[in-house]
């Protein structure tokens, strides 16, 4: 089985520290529970040289390395691993975000997992013959049973495996959304993800 998993908001908690960046850094109070929309800048109704200076912060290796685990994360995954599943995390962090992205997870129980960098929402140029930094044609030779996303502004890139198994992580920015076709469900957590998989 091949899973592709995301990294922000499945495996650790990011929106929850973008909340308490934002609060420590503008004072700016929007709790987790009340950020209805995935862009940030929106969550948090942040102008423009705002939305700036915390992409810049939010991204600096002591914040990424702070995050907290999704509880179950790695459990779960190494689970998987123990039964032969190929799993890949697929994150659209950006390519500069790659070396405490991988510190995080060889700390936190993830060292034998793939990191990929997929440019999800346009924010790259490909940095050359990185090894993890992936370009949407090889992404799209990949192939996935599960996938585990939050993100419905990612849902477009699982267009091409019609077969897909997409189990979208609840979050209060997911909720509203329509969910694409019938092999997407909502998940509450990865004890619910656990018991979906095989
Ligand atoms: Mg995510």
């Amino acid at each position: 089985m091949n899973i592709y998993v995301d990294f922000d908001d499945c495996l650790c908690e990011t929106a929850r520290a973008f909340s308490k960046l934002v609060y420590d850094m503008f004072e700016i109070d929007v709790p987790y529970e009340d950020m209805h929309y995935f862009n940030l800048q929106k969550s948090f109704q942040l102008n423009d040289e705002q939305y700036a200076q915390l992409l810049v912060k939010g991204h600096e290796a002591d914040e990424l390395l702070s995050y907290e685990e999704t509880p179950g994360a790695a459990a779960v995954i190494n689970e998987w691993v123990g039964k032969g599943h190929q799993v890949s995390i697929i994150t659209g962090r950006p390519f500069n975000a790659y070396k405490p992205s991988r510190q995080w997870l060889d700390t936190h129980g993830f060292a034998d997992i793939k990191l990929y960098c997929l440019d999800k929402y346009g924010r790259e140029q490909k940095m050359k013959d990185s090894g993890f930094s992936l370009e949407l044609e090889d992404y799209l030779q990949m192939k996935f049973d599960y996938a585990i996303e939050d993100s419905p502004s990612a849902f477009r890139f699982f267009d091409h495996l019609p077969d897909l198994n997409v189990l979208v992580f609840d979050r209060p920015w997911n909720q509203r959304a329509e969910l694409p076709t019938a092999n997407y469900r909502r998940c509450l957590g990865w004890d619910e993800i656990r018991a979906i998989v095989p």
